[in-house]
Protein backbone atom coordinates (compact mmCIF):
# COMPACT_ATOMS: atom_id res chain seq x y z
CA UNK A 1 0.00 0.00 0.00
CA UNK A 2 1.03 3.37 -0.70
CA UNK A 3 2.18 5.41 2.52
CA UNK A 4 0.74 8.24 3.61
CA UNK A 5 1.24 11.14 1.16
CA UNK A 6 2.74 9.71 -1.57
CA UNK A 7 1.04 8.70 -4.72
CA UNK A 8 0.94 5.39 -7.33
CA UNK A 9 1.62 4.92 -10.55
CA UNK A 10 0.50 2.10 -12.53
CA UNK A 11 1.00 1.45 -15.88
CA UNK A 12 -1.48 -0.14 -18.51
CA UNK A 13 1.10 -3.49 -18.85
CA UNK A 14 -0.39 -3.15 -15.15
CA UNK A 15 3.07 -2.93 -13.55
CA UNK A 16 3.43 -0.72 -10.02
CA UNK A 17 6.35 1.33 -10.55
CA UNK A 18 7.46 4.11 -8.13
CA UNK A 19 5.43 7.19 -8.17
CA UNK A 20 8.71 9.20 -7.27
CA UNK A 21 10.41 8.14 -10.37
CA UNK A 22 10.53 10.22 -13.16
CA UNK A 23 8.34 8.35 -16.11
CA UNK A 24 7.81 10.85 -19.36
CA UNK A 25 10.36 11.90 -21.84
CA UNK A 26 11.18 15.51 -22.70
CA UNK A 27 9.34 15.18 -25.93
CA UNK A 28 6.51 13.46 -25.19
CA UNK A 29 3.83 15.17 -26.72
CA UNK A 30 1.68 16.04 -23.33
CA UNK A 31 4.55 17.82 -22.03
CA UNK A 32 4.88 19.64 -25.47
CA UNK A 33 1.84 20.35 -26.91
CA UNK A 34 -0.54 19.18 -24.42
CA UNK A 35 -1.50 16.56 -27.02
CA UNK A 36 -3.64 14.15 -24.72
CA UNK A 37 -6.23 13.35 -22.81
CA UNK A 38 -7.15 12.69 -19.38
CA UNK A 39 -9.92 11.41 -16.38
CA UNK A 40 -10.17 12.01 -12.51
CA UNK A 41 -11.64 10.13 -10.76
CA UNK A 42 -12.84 9.43 -6.83
CA UNK A 43 -10.85 6.42 -5.41
CA UNK A 44 -13.94 5.05 -2.31
CA UNK A 45 -13.26 2.22 -0.24
CA UNK A 46 -10.49 0.91 -2.26
CA UNK A 47 -12.27 1.32 -5.52
CA UNK A 48 -12.55 3.99 -8.35
CA UNK A 49 -15.88 5.35 -8.91
CA UNK A 50 -17.92 5.38 -11.97
CA UNK A 51 -15.07 3.56 -13.83
CA UNK A 52 -17.44 2.39 -16.93
CA UNK A 53 -18.56 6.37 -17.78
CA UNK A 54 -14.93 7.89 -17.26
CA UNK A 55 -13.95 5.35 -19.77
CA UNK A 56 -16.59 5.96 -22.09
CA UNK A 57 -15.46 9.71 -21.79
CA UNK A 58 -11.72 8.79 -21.81
CA UNK A 59 -12.79 6.87 -25.74
CA UNK A 60 -14.81 9.71 -26.87
CA UNK A 61 -11.99 11.93 -25.97
CA UNK A 62 -9.44 9.76 -27.62
CA UNK A 63 -11.58 9.32 -30.55
CA UNK A 64 -12.19 13.21 -31.22
CA UNK A 65 -8.09 13.42 -31.23
CA UNK A 66 -7.79 10.43 -33.11
CA UNK A 67 -5.85 9.32 -30.46
CA UNK A 68 -4.59 5.40 -30.60
CA UNK A 69 -6.62 3.97 -27.04
CA UNK A 70 -4.84 0.92 -25.30
CA UNK A 71 -8.07 -1.42 -25.15
CA UNK A 72 -10.53 -1.18 -22.15
CA UNK A 73 -9.58 -4.15 -20.29
CA UNK A 74 -5.71 -2.64 -19.91
CA UNK A 75 -7.53 0.06 -18.24
CA UNK A 76 -9.57 -1.44 -16.09
CA UNK A 77 -6.65 -3.58 -15.04
CA UNK A 78 -4.48 -0.99 -14.36
CA UNK A 79 -6.97 1.10 -12.58
CA UNK A 80 -8.26 -2.22 -10.26
CA UNK A 81 -4.62 -2.06 -9.32
CA UNK A 82 -3.48 1.38 -8.73
CA UNK A 83 -7.20 1.57 -6.50
CA UNK A 84 -6.01 -1.70 -4.96
CA UNK A 85 -2.64 0.13 -3.79
CA UNK A 86 -4.01 3.31 -2.95
CA UNK A 87 -5.81 1.25 0.12
CA UNK A 88 -9.45 1.68 1.87
CA UNK A 89 -9.41 3.36 4.24
CA UNK A 90 -8.79 7.17 2.73
CA UNK A 91 -10.14 8.11 -0.29
CA UNK A 92 -7.79 8.74 -3.60
CA UNK A 93 -7.87 11.47 -6.55
CA UNK A 94 -7.27 9.21 -9.72
CA UNK A 95 -5.93 10.16 -12.89
CA UNK A 96 -6.48 8.09 -16.36
CA UNK A 97 -3.67 9.95 -18.69
CA UNK A 98 -3.22 9.41 -22.39
CA UNK A 99 -0.89 11.61 -24.52
CA UNK A 100 0.04 10.76 -28.51
CA UNK A 101 3.88 9.39 -26.86
CA UNK A 102 7.11 10.62 -27.93
CA UNK A 103 7.74 13.46 -30.70
CA UNK A 104 9.70 10.90 -32.51
CA UNK A 105 7.15 8.21 -32.76
CA UNK A 106 6.48 4.97 -31.08
CA UNK A 107 3.76 3.92 -28.30
CA UNK A 108 1.37 6.21 -27.07
CA UNK A 109 1.49 7.21 -23.16
CA UNK A 110 -0.72 5.91 -21.07
CA UNK A 111 -1.19 5.51 -17.10
CA UNK A 112 -3.30 5.52 -14.08
CA UNK A 113 -2.13 7.69 -11.15
CA UNK A 114 -3.66 8.12 -7.52
CA UNK A 115 -2.91 10.81 -5.33
CA UNK A 116 -4.65 12.23 -1.89
CA UNK A 117 -8.09 14.53 -2.03
CA UNK A 118 -6.71 17.83 -1.98
CA UNK A 119 -8.17 19.82 1.57
CA UNK A 120 -9.81 22.63 -0.94
CA UNK A 121 -11.83 19.72 -2.20
CA UNK A 122 -12.76 18.74 1.41
CA UNK A 123 -13.55 22.43 2.25
CA UNK A 124 -16.12 22.63 -0.73
CA UNK A 125 -17.58 19.80 -0.07
CA UNK A 126 -18.36 20.93 3.27
CA UNK A 127 -18.92 24.66 3.27
CA UNK A 128 -19.58 25.29 -0.10
CA UNK A 129 -17.73 27.75 -2.77
CA UNK A 130 -18.45 31.40 -4.12
CA UNK A 131 -18.54 31.57 -7.50
CA UNK A 132 -18.04 34.15 -10.47
CA UNK A 133 -19.03 34.35 -13.86
CA UNK A 134 -16.58 34.97 -16.50
CA UNK A 135 -17.22 35.24 -20.08
CA UNK A 136 -15.15 31.92 -22.06
CA UNK A 137 -15.04 34.11 -25.49
CA UNK A 138 -16.52 31.66 -27.86
CA UNK A 139 -20.47 30.42 -28.77
CA UNK A 140 -22.24 27.30 -27.68
CA UNK A 141 -21.74 26.89 -31.75
CA UNK A 142 -18.30 26.04 -31.16
CA UNK A 143 -18.14 22.21 -31.17
CA UNK A 144 -20.19 22.04 -33.92
CA UNK A 145 -18.59 24.79 -36.26
CA UNK A 146 -15.13 24.34 -35.23
CA UNK A 147 -14.91 20.55 -33.96
CA UNK A 148 -10.66 20.72 -33.78
CA UNK A 149 -11.40 23.00 -30.81
CA UNK A 150 -12.17 20.11 -29.19
CA UNK A 151 -14.62 21.36 -26.97
CA UNK A 152 -16.41 18.53 -25.24
CA UNK A 153 -13.34 16.52 -25.41
CA UNK A 154 -11.06 15.81 -21.96
CA UNK A 155 -7.97 17.27 -23.02
CA UNK A 156 -4.49 17.84 -21.42
CA UNK A 157 -4.74 21.88 -22.36
CA UNK A 158 -6.38 22.92 -19.18
CA UNK A 159 -4.32 26.02 -19.22
CA UNK A 160 -7.06 28.45 -19.47
CA UNK A 161 -9.47 26.81 -16.75
CA UNK A 162 -6.60 27.35 -14.30
CA UNK A 163 -5.73 30.77 -15.62
CA UNK A 164 -9.80 31.51 -15.45
CA UNK A 165 -9.71 30.25 -11.64
CA UNK A 166 -6.42 32.36 -10.55
CA UNK A 167 -8.83 35.07 -11.83
CA UNK A 168 -11.27 34.36 -9.42
CA UNK A 169 -9.25 33.75 -6.65
CA UNK A 170 -6.66 36.77 -6.99
CA UNK A 171 -10.52 38.66 -6.12
CA UNK A 172 -11.03 36.28 -3.60
CA UNK A 173 -13.76 34.05 -5.31
CA UNK A 174 -13.38 30.04 -5.06
CA UNK A 175 -14.79 28.74 -8.28
CA UNK A 176 -16.01 30.36 -11.86
CA UNK A 177 -19.11 29.64 -14.57
CA UNK A 178 -18.14 30.22 -18.04
CA UNK A 179 -20.41 32.08 -19.89
CA UNK A 180 -21.02 31.63 -24.00
CA UNK A 181 -20.55 34.66 -26.20
CA UNK A 182 -24.60 34.80 -26.39
CA UNK A 183 -24.45 34.58 -22.63
CA UNK A 184 -25.49 31.61 -21.80
CA UNK A 185 -24.16 29.40 -18.69
CA UNK A 186 -21.84 27.25 -20.08
CA UNK A 187 -20.18 25.05 -17.02
CA UNK A 188 -16.96 25.45 -14.36
CA UNK A 189 -13.40 25.32 -15.30
CA UNK A 190 -13.53 21.69 -13.95
CA UNK A 191 -17.25 21.10 -13.00
CA UNK A 192 -20.74 20.67 -14.43
CA UNK A 193 -23.30 23.28 -13.28
CA UNK A 194 -26.40 22.02 -11.78
CA UNK A 195 -29.33 24.04 -10.64
CA UNK A 196 -32.76 23.27 -8.81
CA UNK A 197 -36.00 24.66 -9.64
CA UNK A 198 -38.19 22.75 -7.26
CA UNK A 199 -38.20 19.10 -7.61
CA UNK A 200 -36.29 20.05 -11.16
CA UNK A 201 -32.88 19.72 -11.44
CA UNK A 202 -31.38 21.22 -14.73
CA UNK A 203 -28.20 21.41 -16.66
CA UNK A 204 -26.83 22.76 -19.35
CA UNK A 205 -26.86 20.76 -22.98
CA UNK A 206 -23.97 18.89 -23.88
CA UNK A 207 -24.37 20.18 -26.84
CA UNK A 208 -23.14 23.86 -25.73
CA UNK A 209 -19.66 22.83 -26.53
CA UNK A 210 -19.07 21.89 -22.78
CA UNK A 211 -17.75 18.63 -21.49
CA UNK A 212 -20.50 16.13 -20.72
CA UNK A 213 -20.13 15.71 -17.08
CA UNK A 214 -20.12 12.14 -15.70
CA UNK A 215 -21.00 12.94 -12.24
CA UNK A 216 -23.85 15.19 -13.48
CA UNK A 217 -25.17 11.99 -15.61
CA UNK A 218 -24.94 9.67 -12.76
CA UNK A 219 -27.05 12.47 -9.90
CA UNK A 220 -29.56 12.55 -13.24
CA UNK A 221 -29.66 8.60 -13.06
CA UNK A 222 -30.51 8.76 -9.19
CA UNK A 223 -32.67 11.70 -8.86
CA UNK A 224 -34.97 10.73 -11.20
CA UNK A 225 -35.74 7.42 -9.42
CA UNK A 226 -36.29 9.94 -6.25
CA UNK A 227 -38.90 11.92 -7.31
CA UNK A 228 -36.89 15.05 -9.15
CA UNK A 229 -37.45 15.71 -13.17
CA UNK A 230 -33.99 16.15 -14.35
CA UNK A 231 -33.42 18.10 -18.06
CA UNK A 232 -30.92 19.16 -20.41
CA UNK A 233 -31.72 23.11 -20.81
CA UNK A 234 -30.28 26.38 -22.05
CA UNK A 235 -29.88 28.50 -18.81
CA UNK A 236 -29.07 32.46 -19.03
CA UNK A 237 -27.08 34.23 -15.93
CA UNK A 238 -30.68 35.28 -14.76
CA UNK A 239 -31.76 31.16 -14.24
CA UNK A 240 -29.01 31.02 -11.93
CA UNK A 241 -30.03 34.38 -9.53
CA UNK A 242 -33.48 32.77 -9.26
CA UNK A 243 -32.64 28.98 -8.65
CA UNK A 244 -33.70 26.99 -5.64
CA UNK A 245 -29.91 26.19 -5.14
CA UNK A 246 -26.56 26.21 -7.62
CA UNK A 247 -24.08 23.80 -7.42
CA UNK A 248 -20.74 22.73 -9.14
CA UNK A 249 -20.91 18.59 -9.67
CA UNK A 250 -17.83 16.60 -10.73
CA UNK A 251 -16.10 13.44 -10.01
CA UNK A 252 -13.96 14.09 -7.04
CA UNK A 253 -15.43 17.56 -5.10
CA UNK A 254 -18.95 15.79 -5.43
CA UNK A 255 -21.22 18.63 -5.35
CA UNK A 256 -20.30 22.18 -4.06
CA UNK A 257 -23.07 24.04 -3.07
CA UNK A 258 -22.87 27.51 -4.40
CA UNK A 259 -23.12 29.73 -1.61
CA UNK A 260 -22.77 33.39 -3.49
CA UNK A 261 -22.82 34.47 -7.29
CA UNK A 262 -21.25 37.51 -8.66
CA UNK A 263 -21.27 39.17 -4.75
CA UNK A 264 -24.91 38.08 -4.60
CA UNK A 265 -25.09 35.76 -0.67
CA UNK A 266 -27.88 33.01 -1.65
CA UNK A 267 -30.17 31.05 0.69
CA UNK A 268 -29.38 27.35 1.38
CA UNK A 269 -31.33 25.75 -1.67
CA UNK A 270 -34.22 23.26 -0.02
CA UNK A 271 -32.85 20.42 -2.08
CA UNK A 272 -29.68 21.34 -0.68
CA UNK A 273 -29.56 17.38 1.65
CA UNK A 274 -31.19 15.72 -1.06
CA UNK A 275 -28.83 16.62 -3.62
CA UNK A 276 -25.75 16.14 -1.54
CA UNK A 277 -27.25 12.33 -0.63
CA UNK A 278 -28.00 12.05 -4.14
CA UNK A 279 -24.65 12.73 -5.62
CA UNK A 280 -23.40 10.09 -2.56
CA UNK A 281 -25.61 7.55 -4.20
CA UNK A 282 -24.70 8.21 -7.36
CA UNK A 283 -20.95 8.25 -7.59
CA UNK A 284 -21.27 4.79 -5.95
CA UNK A 285 -23.91 2.78 -7.61
CA UNK A 286 -24.19 4.32 -11.18
CA UNK A 287 -21.50 3.78 -13.82
CA UNK A 288 -19.18 1.20 -12.59
CA UNK A 289 -19.97 -0.92 -15.77
N1 LIG B 1 -16.51 20.28 -17.03
C1 LIG B 1 -15.17 20.37 -16.99
C2 LIG B 1 -14.50 21.39 -17.86
C3 LIG B 1 -14.40 19.52 -16.18
O1 LIG B 1 -13.07 19.64 -16.17
C4 LIG B 1 -15.07 18.57 -15.37
C5 LIG B 1 -14.34 17.66 -14.50
O2 LIG B 1 -13.22 17.40 -14.59
C6 LIG B 1 -16.46 18.50 -15.41
C7 LIG B 1 -17.15 19.36 -16.26
C8 LIG B 1 -17.20 17.52 -14.56
O3 LIG B 1 -17.02 16.20 -15.04
P1 LIG B 1 -17.08 14.94 -14.10
O4 LIG B 1 -18.37 15.01 -13.35
O5 LIG B 1 -17.05 13.80 -15.05
O6 LIG B 1 -15.92 14.99 -13.20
Amino acid sequence: MAEQGGQVLVTLDGQVRDADAPLLHVDDLAVVRGDGVFETLLVRDGRACKVGLHLDRLEASATALELPLPGRGLWRRAVEAAAREWGRDREGWMRLLLSRGRETGGPATAFVSVGPVAERVLRARRDGVSVMTLPRGYSVDLAASAPWQLAGAKTLSYATNMAALRHAQAQGVDDVIFTSSEGRILEGPRSTVVIARGKTLITPPPEHSILPGTTQRALFEVAGAKGYTCKYEPLNPVDLVVAEGIWLVSSVTLAARVHTLDGLSLPVSPAAEDVASMVQLAVETVGSD
